[in-house]
């Protein structure tokens, strides 16, 4: 568990101890900065039968910076005043009972988990959803769902969901998770307890990683690069075809696809062009890009960044963009720019 989730991870068990945990929550945050591994923990402890307690000394001091509950948008979020003297402590599930052991193989019949489908995730996904909340518990502990990316929720799923939250079922329990709650409809928010997780930046996030680069850009953007070494790889093969693709209009379908797959590859667009930027201009780069993309001048370099950037905007203000169509006006766009090299 990532250290700035202990906070939370205390507030949490707090209020399952005093029984005062909502019906919703929504963890939301940057990529990587672990809304799912909170998820997961609290789905477990919801579901164990013989929780064990984590006593404060086996952890490091609750970071309260990096944790902002957002308690105003719902009513339900308040902690109690006279709770504040209770020695802080972290509910852990213990692995070995029969609960524990069918969620650990995933059989575990009163939980669901919702996964977006070909980017999106739709009514029936969530119809799905209200239908399980309405059956009776096979076991009878909990009944959890875990909806994750809910921004990529349709106009139609999000209000199906809507009527899930406002009709709670007793002893169950509904959390989403997302990198960007700005998307997510805010009757959905004000329905849901609100959790933004703040990860550290800058030097305290690369001890976090124990990384000893000297990186002064690393940020909370290169956070799943960072935390997730498949990213990373990825991250960097993409960058390469980029780099192809705006010198010798190389791999555009391979681009597209990724384009249009990966929900994290605008964001890394816009960053692998302030890099090339960057090195252009001579200026220190937060990756190690120092091959350049040469055959593309200043002005066709800041022309693309801005395509990108607007193309970034669109994706994240408008609700049900087309992203292959987004993808593929961008890159005809770019090859636009590139191209005027050759006039
Ligand atoms: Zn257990």
């Amino acid at each position: 568990m990532k250290t700035w989730l202990f906070g939370l991870q205390q507030q949490l068990s707090r209020q399952i101890h005093e029984n005062k945990l909502p019906h919703a929550l929504l963890f939301s945050g940057v990529d990587g900065a672990g809304q799912e591994e909170i998820a997961h923990w609290l789905i477990n402890v919801l579901l164990c039968q013989d929780l064990t307690q984590d006593l404060p000394q086996n952890r490091p001091p609750e970071k309260e910076e990096n944790l902002s509950p957002v308690s105003q948008v719902s009513p339900v979020s308040q902690v109690s005043e006279e709770t504040t003297n209770v020695q802080p402590f972290i509910f852990q599930p213990c692995g070995y009972c029969k609960t524990c052991k069918l969620s650990a193989n995933g059989s575990y019949p009163d939980h669901l988990t919702i996964v977006n489908d070909k980017n999106t995730i739709g009514v029936d996904a969530i119809r799905k959803l209200s239908q399980f909340f309405e059956k009776t518990a096979h076991i009878g502990i909990a009944k959890t769902a875990l909806v994750n990316h809910a921004d990529t929720m349709t106009v139609s799923a999000a209000n199906a969901l809507l009527k899930t939250l406002e009709e709670p079922t007793s002893q169950s329990f509904i959390m989403l998770t997302t990198h960007s709650s700005d998307v997510l409809l805010p009757t959905i928010i004000s329905r849901c307890q609100k959790f933004e997780i703040r990860p550290p930046v800058g030097k305290k996030l690369l001890a976090e990683y124990k990384k000893q680069d000297n990186d002064a850009f690393v940020n909370l953007s290169h956070l799943s690069e960072l935390t997730d070494e498949a990213t990373a790889v990825a991250f960097t093969v993409f960058r390469d075809k980029v780099k192809d693709y705006l010198c010798a209009h190389q791999h555009r379908a391979e681009i597209l696809t990724l384009l249009v797959e990966r929900h994290d590859s605008f964001r890394w667009l816009e960053k692998i062009l302030v890099n090339l930027m960057r090195n252009q201009w001579g200026w220190p780069t937060a990756g190690h890009d120092n091959q350049q993309a040469s055959v593309i001048n200043k002005q066709q370099l800041w022309q693309v960044y801005n395509l990108v950037q607007a193309a970034n905007i669109k994706l994240k203000t408008l609700v049900q963009v087309n992203r292959q169509f987004l993808s593929e006006k961008l890159l005809a766009d770019i090859s636009l720019v590139v191209e005027q090299k050759n006039q």
